[in-house]
């Protein structure tokens, strides 16, 4: 008999509870579905001795699911209403488990210290802030090994896409410094509450080591903007700026061995960190 999860009706209790009415601005959007739960836990693959920061938990619906799977829970919610009711909810339905809990009132884009260090990220994301959390949280929090959140649908296809496809972008290369991102399925919108009007998708990742480069990566990551903020343009002209010129800019694709007439969603994360190298040593 597996541990029970929260349906409509305990949303709907808890939320009337402390009489919130869930905001667009916060991306509140609750899982109201038990076997959706399990499917986010089951993709996330964790072991046992793990412990899993959870962004936003809002009601507690997928904290449930984390304390079944995982030694400890860290949750982080911005939200003071929320964030206060927690623990106490937990304490009902799993009182066993309400120890390995950890309720942070924070923001995720700011967050700098946690009371364990985490090994793997599981979260269904405030959509409107879910690209930077992820980066934010990877950035910060190097113990972090692997993870699965549910961001929409499209942002989930963003973050996953390879060099070359229609939705590569600043997303896809920034999170592929960090981590090797792959799709693990699509959600409806009929398992939260409020329901949202766009599917959900999951999206699976892995740590994986930054490309070996001179470059910090702050240098990386301003060629990559710069290339994307005029991305039909060719390299050489989009960097123009970024180089301080078309011909330092041509020089420094040339160097790093890049075509200067390419377009930028054709190369991947090395690419772009031997770009911002060359430029770094020819300023030099
Ligand atoms: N995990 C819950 C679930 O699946 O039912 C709620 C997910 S809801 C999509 C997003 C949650 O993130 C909300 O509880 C919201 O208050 C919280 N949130 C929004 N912005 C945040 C931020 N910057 N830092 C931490 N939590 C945030």
């Amino acid at each position: 008999q597996p541990a029970p999860l929260f349906g409509a009706a305990d949303i709907r209790r808890l939320a009337a509870e402390v009489d919130i009415r869930p905001t667009k601005t916060l991306g509140q959007n609750f899982v109201i579905d038990g076997n959706t739960i399990r499917r986010i836990v089951a993709a996330a693959n964790l072991g046992t001795d793990e412990t899993v920061l959870e962004v936003g938990p809002g009601l507690g619906s997928l904290t449930l699911g984390l304390l079944d799977a995982a030694e400890r829970v860290v949750a982080v919610e911005i939200d003071p209403v929320l964030a206060a009711k927690l623990p106490g909810t937990i304490a009902q339905w799993r009182p066993e488990r309400a120890a390995a809990l950890d309720v942070l009132l924070e923001d995720a884009l700011r967050v700098t210290e946690l009371p364990h260090q985490p090994t793997s990220l599981v979260a269904n994301l405030p959509y409107n802030v879910a690209v930077p959390v992820v980066l934010n949280l990877l950035e910060r929090f190097p113990s972090l090994r692997h993870g699965l959140v549910m961001v929409q649908d499209e942002v989930a296809d963003r973050l996953a896409a390879p060099p070359g496809s229609k939705t590569y972008g600043v997303p896809s290369v920034k999170a592929a410094w960090y981590s090797s991102m792959a799709k693990a399925g699509v959600i409806g919108m009929n398992v939260f509450w409020p329901a949202p009007k766009i599917a959900s998708g999951l999206v699976r990742f892995t740590r994986r080591e930054p490309p070996a480069t001179t470059a910090t990566r702050e240098q990386v990551f301003a060629v990559i903007d710069a290339a994307f903020a005029q991305r039909r343009k060719t390299l050489r002209a989009a960097l123009a700026g970024w180089a301080g010129s078309p011909v330092l800019a041509e020089q420094a694709l040339r160097a790093a061995g890049v075509d200067p007439t390419a377009r930028g969603e054709v190369l991947d994360v090395a690419a772009f960190a031997r770009i911002a190298e060359a430029r770094a040593e020819a300023a030099d």
